[in-house]
């Protein structure tokens, strides 16, 4: 790590300047050259901490991207609860795991430490003015208090849902859609260290609930919902569940103190525009979360380094197409699944319990692979016809079922 020194007017110069030192600003960090200089804003007093998300992944993802495996644990048991309807997830080839996110954001920092870059914690981006030469001020305010100038050729936006970088500069407007989560965090107690679970129904409207043990010995309880679909608080909800017996409802253990974490996720249409000029954005600031379950760490942490790598190329020849790579990768990957992927959120933010229940029932009958696929918001053809064919599969069983029964009160059988 090199020491960024402001000169006497308060200004530090850099060849990048990443605002937000989560996945995605940290992964863009570690894959940049070397020798290109960068300095990372961070406000927040540490990495990874408040903990502001639930770090469900998949384990095949992790190895892939070489994630050490003492950073997530691996689930053996997946379940789903509606208010009606329970059922055993068939996750058996690419099992779920949980991350350990403090530890894995510490991590992702650490994988930068031998090159050119500064983090500075407890730091705030505040605005951006692009000078005459192209390049960028930027004024943050850091631990002390003080004012300081940062001038860059490059603004990374890596701010997740503040929009930070985009907002200053007025590319794009902060979104107004969505996904507000809140956890429990307990002590593991006496629950089963590889069991989750998630959960749907009139409990939580317009989103999903989840339970699940961490690497780090808790047990989570938490649940999301998507506003404005629904003014409930999520606090207000979990709340109510942990006066109706959850114990009894999931089989679980909730004694001992427990400890709150919340977070924020934009919940709106993927726009494939990531690059403005020398300002860029990856990560929840890009929307790369999926649409169906909200899971975005592992997709900042594959596309923040295919940005590193592609952008470090562009401050090295000042070529402008390594950007445009970035761009179409990442639109290549996610504009049709993230668009198909929303028009399922869109649908199941109106859910009635009822659609729950039947849907809950139907998981547990699907091939693992068009449930996986479904769940991370990859649509292939061959799937989408396969779901659809369970769809109509299971439609047609129910109609059959509800005819006999009605025929057989008909006849007094
Ligand atoms: C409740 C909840 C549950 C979730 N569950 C999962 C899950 O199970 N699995 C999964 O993969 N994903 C999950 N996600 C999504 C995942 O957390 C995000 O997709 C991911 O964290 C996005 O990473 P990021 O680096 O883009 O942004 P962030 O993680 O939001 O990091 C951005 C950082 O930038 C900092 N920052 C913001 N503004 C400024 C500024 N002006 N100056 C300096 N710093 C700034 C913030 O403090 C923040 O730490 C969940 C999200 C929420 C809210």
């Amino acid at each position: 790590m090199t020491h960024t020194f402001f000169n006497a007017d308060g200004i530090a110069e850099c060849d990048v300047l990443i605002v937000g030192g989560g996945p995605a600003g940290l992964s863009v960090a570690s894959a940049l050259p070397d020798d290109v200089r960068t300095i990372i804003v961070h406000q927040d007093s540490e990495i990874g901490k408040p903990i502001r998300t639930s770090g469900g992944s998949w384990l095949l993802d992790m190895k892939r991207l070489g994630i050490p495996p003492e950073l997530y644990l691996v689930l053996n048991q997946s379940e789903a609860y509606s208010d009606d309807a329970h059922v055993v997830l068939p996750l058996t080839e690419n099992k779920a795991v949980i991350l350990a996110i403090t530890k894995l954001y510490q991590w992702l920092a650490a994988q930068s430490d031998q090159k050119q870059r500064e983090l500075l914690l407890a730091t705030k981006f505040l605005t951006a003015k692009r000078e005459a030469d192209g390049r960028y001020l930027s004024q943050i305010r850091n631990r002390d208090g003080k004012h300081r100038q940062i001038r860059s050729q490059f603004i990374i936006d890596g701010s997740g849902w503040h929009f930070a970088v985009l907002v200053a500069l007025g590319l794009r407007e902060k979104p107004t859609r969505l996904a507000v989560g809140i956890e429990y965090e307990f002590p593991l107690g006496n629950n089963r260290p590889d069991r989750a679970f998630i959960f749907t129904g009139k409990t939580v409207p317009s989103g999903y609930g989840w339970g699940f043990p961490t690497p780090e010995g808790t047990f989570r309880l938490g649940v999301g919902v998507i506003h404005p679909e629904t003014d409930a608080s999520p606090r207000a909800l979990i709340d109510h569940i942990m006066a109706t017996d959850p114990e009894k409802r999931f089989g679980v253990d909730l004694s001992g103190e427990y400890i709150v974490n919340g977070g924020i996720l934009p919940s709106v249409a993927y726009d494939p525009k990531l690059v403005f000029g020398n300002v860029i954005r990856v990560g929840d600031s890009a929307n790369f979360a999926t649409p169906t379950l909200g899971e975005g760490i592992r997709v900042c942490i594959e596309f923040g380094r295919v940005l590193g790598k592609d952008l470090g190329k562009s401050v090295k020849t000042g070529r402008r197409w390594p950007l445009w790579h970035y761009e179409w990768r990442c639109r290549f990957r996610m504009q049709k699944d993230y668009f198909l992927g929303f028009v399922v959120n869109r649908r199941i933010a109106h859910f009635t319990p009822q659609n729950w229940n039947k849907s809950v029932s139907r998981f547990g009958r699907v091939d693992e692979d068009v449930l996986t696929e479904a769940m991370r918001s990859e649509f292939r053809f061959s799937k989408i016809l396969r779901m659809a064919y369970f769809a109509v599969r299971d439609g047609t069983r129910h109609r059959l079922r509800n005819r006999r029964r009605k025929k057989g009160k008909g006849t007094g059988v």
